[in-house]
C-alpha cells in the first residue's frame, strides 16, 4: 500500500529532526517521542543493543516509571523485542495475550498494559543497533501491514541517526582523551600535515614559540609564525628530509635566551610531529662550562710556563741553597709539572668541543694508531707492570676515515686507564677487533677494578668520577672518556662499556667502515 502524504509529511519531519543534532541523548528521545506520532501509538520503547552482553536495554525512556524501565534487560531471543533482535525481522502482535513470546516484566515494572505491539529492529549498514516498538495503536485499533511499512522506514532513519550521533560520539571522546593528554603534556607538541600546514598545536607548545592562544592552526610551519627566533628549516627542508626522524634547534633572537630543541617524526600520512622542549638550562650549563675550561685553561698556562721555565734554574744551583730550599724548589718543579698535564688536558678537551671533527679526517691504519697509542704509553706501562697484548686480527681490518692525532688520544686515555684503575701486580691490557657489516669493533678488555654498572653512563660525562673510595685516590680530572665520547661520536662512531667490579672492564669502540 503506498504511503499516505499525512505519513510522508511524518516521516519529513523525522527526518529533519534526526538529522538536526548529533547529540545521541537529543537524538534518543527524539526517536522515542517521534515513534508514537508515525505510527499513532500510545506510547513506545526503544531497546538498544549491548553487543557483548547480547542484551537489549533501554537507555531512554519516557513517562514515570522511566527509571525503573532502564533496570531492565532482555536477552536477544526474550520477549517481542528481543525475538525481532534475533531474527532481525519486524513483528505485529495485535494481542499480546494470545503470544507465548510476550513478557510481562516490563508491564509489571511500568504499571503499563500492552494490548498490541509493532516492533521492528534497527539497522544500519547491516548492524544491528536495537529494536524499537510502537505499543497500543490509539483508539483500540489493530497495527496494519501500513503501519509496518512507515515504522521500518522510520526505523532505517533512527538507525542511522543513533550510530551516527554514537560515533560522533566516539570521536569526541578520543578527541577529549587526546586533549587532555596534550594538554597535560610538559613538552610542547606540533603536529604539520603533508602540506606542512599546523594541524594541532599543545598550549605548551604555543607558550615556548611564544604564540597567541588558537591562532596559528591551519598556517604553514616556519619563521613567519615564530618572527622572534632564527629561521630554523623550513618546511621544503624538512620535507626533503630522507632519515624520517629530524632534531634541530630554535634559538631566540630577541628578548631573553631561549633554546628549543625541536624532534620530529615523520608520519605515514606525509605529515610530521615534533616534540618541543626547552633547553636553555642546558645549553646555557654547556656554554658556562666550556667557556670555564678554555678561560681556565689558558689563563693558567702562561703563570705555569713561567714558574716551569724558573723551576730549573733554580734548581741548577742546588748547592747554594739550604736543603729545605732545595726541597721547596724541587717540589715547585714536580707540582708545576702536574698541574701543567692537567691543564693540558682541560685545554685538549675545550678544543675538541670546538672543533670541527670533520675537518681533518683521512684514511688510517688502525693497528699503526693503536701501536702509536701504546708507544705514546710505553713510559707509563713499564713504571707500572703494564703490559698491552694487541691481537693479530687487528691487522686485517681496513682503514678508518678519522682525525688520526684525536683517534689516538682516544686509544691512550682507555689504555691508560686500564692500568690507572688497576691493583693487579700485572696490569693487563687485551685489545681486540673485529668487523661486523659496516662497523668496525675495537674492544679494550683491562684486569682493573671494574666499575658498576650504574655509572657505566656517567663515566662519559665531564668532571665525572667513580668515588675513590672505590677506585682507590687516583690523580685525574674525569676528562679523559667525555673526551673520547665526544671525539668518537664527532666522527660517527660510538663508545660503550661493560665491565665487572673486581674482575675488569672491556671498552668498545666502534666505528663506521670508511
Ligand atoms: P680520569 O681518568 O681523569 O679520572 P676519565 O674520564 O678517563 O677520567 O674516567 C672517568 C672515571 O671512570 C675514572 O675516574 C674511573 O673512576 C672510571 N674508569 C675509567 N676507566 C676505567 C677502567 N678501565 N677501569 C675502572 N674504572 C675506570
Amino acid at each position: 500500500m503506498p504511503i499516505s502524504t499525512q505519513e510522508f509529511e511524518l516521516l519529513l519531519k523525522a527526518n529533519r529532526i534526526l538529522s538536526s543534532t548529533l547529540d545521541i541523548n537529543n537524538v534518543l528521545h527524539s526517536v522515542l517521542e517521534l515513534a508514537t506520532e508515525v505510527v499513532h501509538a500510545e506510547a513506545s520503547a526503544l531497546l538498544l543493543l549491548d553487543e557483548k552482553k547480547n542484551e537489549l536495554y533501554f537507555d531512554v525512556a519516557l513517562g514515570s516509571a522511566k527509571e525503573s524501565v532502564k533496570e531492565i534487560r532482555l536477552k536477544v531471543g526474550e520477549g517481542i523485542a528481543g525475538w525481532v533482535a534475533q531474527e532481525r525481522k519486524p513483528l505485529i502482535v495485535n494481542d499480546v495475550t494470545q503470544d507465548k513470546r510476550f513478557t510481562q516484566r516490563v508491564d509489571k515494572s511500568t504499571k503499563f498494559n500492552t494490548r498490541s505491539i509493532l516492533a521492528v529492529p534497527l539497522l544500519t549498514k547491516g548492524k544491528m543497533v536495537g529494536v524499537i516498538e510502537a505499543i497500543n495503536k490509539k483508539e483500540k485499533k489493530p497495527f496494519l501491514e501500513s503501519d509496518r511499512e512507515v515504522f521500518e522506514i522510520f526505523a532505517n532513519q533512527s538507525a542511522v541517526a543513533i550510530e551516527n550521533a554514537r560515533l560522533f560520539s566516539e570521536v569526541t571522546h578520543e578527541k577529549e582523551k587526546l586533549d587532555l593528554v596534550f594538554s597535560q603534556m610538559q613538552e610542547g607538541v606540533l603536529l604539520l600535515d603533508n602540506q606542512g600546514d599546523i594541524l594541532l598545536i599543545n598550549q605548551k607548545g604555543e607558550r615556548l614559540l611564544g604564540l597567541a592562544p588558537n591562532k596559528v592552526v591551519g598556517q604553514q610551519f616556519g619563521k613567519k609564525i615564530f618572527p622572534d627566533f632564527d629561521s630554523g628549516p623550513s618546511w621544503a627542508d624538512i620535507e626533503k628530509n630522507k632519515s624520517g626522524a629530524m632534531a634541530f634547534d630554535l634559538v631566540r633572537t630577541k628578548g631573553k635566551d631561549l633554546f628549543i630543541g625541536m624532534f620530529g617524526q615523520r608520519l605515514e600520512s606525509g605529515g610530521f610531529i615534533f616534540v618541543l622542549r626547552d633547553l636553555t638550562e642546558q645549553k646555557k650549563g654547556e656554554r658556562l662550562k666550556s667557556d670555564f675550561l678554555s678561560l681556565m685553561s689558558h689563563k693558567l698556562k702562561t703563570p705555569l710556563t713561567v714558574i716551569m721555565g724558573y723551576a730549573p734554574i733554580l734548581a741548577s744551583d742546588a748547592d747554594k741553597l739550604e736543603p729545605m730550599q732545595q726541597k721547596a724548589v724541587e717540589a715547585i718543579g714536580i707540582q708545576a709539572e702536574n698541574l701543567a698535564g692537567l691543564v693540558d688536558k682541560l685545554l685538549s678537551f675545550s678544543i675538541v668541543e670546538s672543533v670541527n671533527l670533520d675537518q681533518k679526517r683521512e684514511e688510517k691504519s688502525l693497528s699503526a694508531m693503536l701501536n702509536g697509542a701504546i708507544s705514546h704509553l710505553r713510559y707509563v706501562l713499564d713504571s707500572v707492570h703494564g703490559v698491552v697484548e694487541l691481537s693479530p686480527e687487528v691487522s686485517k681490518l681496513p682503514p678508518l676515515r678519522v682525525d688520526e692525532n684525536l683517534t689516538i688520544e682516544v686509544f691512550r686515555n682507555i689504555i691508560e686507564n686500564g692500568v690507572k684503575f688497576n691493583n693487579q701486580k700485572e696490569k693487563k691490557i687485551i685489545i681486540k677487533g673485529t668487523r661486523d657489516g659496516q662497523l668496525v669493533s675495537i674492544e679494550f678488555i683491562d684486569n682493573g677494578v671494574g666499575i658498576p654498572p650504574e655509572e657505566f653512563e656517567k663515566i662519559f660525562e665531564k668532571f665525572y668520577q667513580v668515588e675513590n673510595s672505590f677506585t682507590g685516590q687516583v690523580p685525574g680530572a674525569g676528562l679523559g672518556l667525555a673526551m673520547c665520547k665526544k671525539v668518537v661520536e664527532g666522527m660517527g662512531g660510538k663508545i660503550t662499556v661493560q665491565s665487572k667490579v673486581g674482575t675488569g672492564s672491556n671498552f668498545r669502540v666502534l666505528f663506521p667502515v670508511s
